[in-house]
């Protein structure tokens, strides 16, 4: 998931700050993956510039920090979305049943990421 402007979050995270970032996302990853049968390979917590979340080909999810920082049911989207990649990695039809199969609200919690999550970014 990315921004479509390029802009820095700017904030470094220390390292209680990721500690806590890598804990918070860690545990609601396992949670879902178990939940829905889902496998990764490895998760990364970053200071991103223009991204949320990614997940790549080897199935390593990537976390920005920040996350930790949104409504929980945004997070949770967040982390959702990325793991619907682990099994469709594009944003065709059968990725976006299975985003709503966990989460029938994603279309609000997509559209809030659009318009909000840049606020709760910034310092
Ligand atoms: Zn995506």
């Amino acid at each position: 998931m990315f921004f479509k402007k390029k802009k820095r979050f700017g904030k470094i995270p220390t390292k209680a700050e990721r500690e806590l970032a890598r804990k918070i996302i860690t545990d609601k990853v396992d949670y879902f993956c178990s939940k829905y049968g889902f496998s990764y390979n490895r998760i990364s917590i970053r200071n991103q510039t223009t991204r949320l979340g990614s997940c790549s080909t080897l199935k390593n999810l990537n976390f920005n920090w920040q996350i930790i920082k949104f409504p929980e049911d945004k997070m949770e989207y967040i982390i959702k979305h990325e793991l619907a990649h682990l099994k469709h990695p594009n944003h065709g039809r059968s990725f976006w049943n299975e985003v709503y199969s966990m989460d029938p609200n994603y279309k609000n919690n997509h559209k809030w990421t659009k318009e909000h999550a840049r606020k709760y970014l910034k310092f």
